[in-house]
């Protein structure tokens, strides 16, 4: 078989960047990407030989390990009874009602094909509900790659904001207010501005796009307070961290309940699939019972239906709390190792989901995030690939463990973490 090296330089002759989403890559820690035949469980193998023990897990899905057979069992089955058929099947029911089940504040969900779809529609549904434009999101907060998200912060605090890309014009991202996470009062503060124009918050209630952040106490609660003062939405966006901070998601574990939830990632087992899902007086707005257009010609798919049911049931039976031990163990095992070797690091850590960061400064928002040392992160990740460890290939970004990974798994980790000196 032709080695990584040999796919990457064909690759870029008829995929840009080579790759189909650019992080894969591997630019931004300086090496090339490997090219993968085959995942099980929490291993990964590249098309040269190497095995890898797995920490992105497909960024997120893959909370069973790869491979899990229930879900492969099920995928089979559906594929065998047709790829796709254009019209309602059963399964989008029964997997619409697991989604109901496990998070207690959608009534009603909307089935797509990616986050990104999710969270765009669930914007224009917030914007439709409430005859209002604007939309806060907070920095460092990732919500897809629609135009309106697709945001960074202009001058001053909070409330300006330009296009982050070419490709998205100022007239699209004027309505996208920015504020720093875990800020409440800078949110207030766009809020005694614009309040009566801001359709909605839209939020990861525990963010996992700067790195793993945490939300400080009361500022989810806040979020909704204000929200509910002024007629605004609140959107969670759960793509990463539903059925994986809890198997009810965020709003589980914190008790805090958005309007309308944003899913992907696991409600596919892997398959593409993303949802949008709230109180049905909110839900019921949406073509073809309401006036809100959106459609997905591949949308409610029978395999990815059925990955999905396989997954939340599966899911149900696992014993997150055990998981999430095991995980904070091994991330603080890896974060002592890296102290030894003479480096200041802070960790954040819930459930299945820690990052290490390269700095000695808490990290709460976006701009602590950045403290991080990029250059000692590339390194580090370098360090780890070579001896069989996948990290994500950016320092900003979360390490995820899974219900296969196995302690044998986790000392192998360590070891290789131990001899990196930088
Ligand atoms: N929201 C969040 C919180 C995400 O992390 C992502 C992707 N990482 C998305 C939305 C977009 O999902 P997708 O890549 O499936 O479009």
């Amino acid at each position: 078989m032709a080695s990584s090296s040999d796919l990457f330089k064909h690759a870029q002759e008829v995929l840009p960047g080579g790759v189909n989403s650019p992080v894969r890559a591997c630019k931004s820690v300086g090496c090339d990407p490997l090219f993968i035949e085959k995942a099980d469980g929490s291993r990964m193998w590249s098309v040269d030989g190497q095995e890898l023990i797995d920490y992105v897990m497909s960024w997120g899905p893959m909370m069973l390990g790869h491979g899990y057979q229930p879900i492969k069992d099920a995928a089979h089955k559906a594929v065998d009874m047709g790829a796709s058929y254009g019209a309602p099947c059963p399964d989008e029911i029964t997997l619409a009602e697991e989604i109901i089940k496990m998070i207690p504040s959608i009534e009603m969900v909307r089935m797509v094909n990616s986050g990104t779809e999710a969270t765009m529609s669930a914007l224009r549904l917030a914007r439709g509900i409430t005859g209002r434009d604007k939309v806060l999101k907070f920095e460092g907060c990732y919500h897809g790659h629609s135009d309106c998200f697709l945001a960074s912060a202009g001058s001053g605090l909070a409330t300006f904001s330009i296009p982050g890309t070419p490709g998205v014009p100022e007239g699209t991202v004027k309505d996208t207010l920015l504020a720093p996470y875990n800020d409440l009062a800078a949110v207030r503060a766009v809020f005694e501005k614009e309040g009566k124009n801001i359709a909605a918050i839209i939020v990861e209630p525990v963010a996992g796009n700067m790195g793993l952040v945490l939300p400080a106490e009361g500022f989810l609660q806040g979020l909704r307070d204000i929200c509910d003062e002024y007629g605004a939405l609140l959107i969670f966006d759960e793509v990463i961290t539903g059925f994986r901070v809890s198997a009810g998601g965020v709003q589980k574990r914190f008790g805090v309940e958005a309007d309308l939830t944003t899913l992907g990632k696991i409600i596919g087992g892997g398959f593409p699939v993303g949802a949008y899902g709230g109180k049905s007086k909110f839900m019921n707005r949406i073509s073809p019972c309401g006036d809100v257009y959106q459609a997905g010609t591949l949308s409610g798919n029978p395999v990815a239906m059925a990955a999905g049911i396989a997954t939340l049931r599966a899911l149900q039976k696992q014993d997150y709390e055990a998981l999430e031990a095991r995980t904070l163990k091994l991330a603080q095992d890896l974060k002592a190792a890296l102290e030894v070797n003479g480096f200041k690091m802070t960790l954040n850590h819930i459930a299945s989901i820690f990052t290490l960061f390269f700095t000695d400064k808490p990290v709460t928002d976006f701009a602590s995030a950045k403290t991080g040392d990029a250059d000692i992160y590339s390194a580090f990740y370098r360090h780890m690939r070579a001896k069989g460890i996948n990290l994500a290939p950016s320092a900003f970004e979360c390490t995820f463990t899974s219900f296969a990974h196995s302690e044998a798994d986790y000392e192998a980790t360590l070891e290789a973490v131990k001899s990196f000196k930088g």
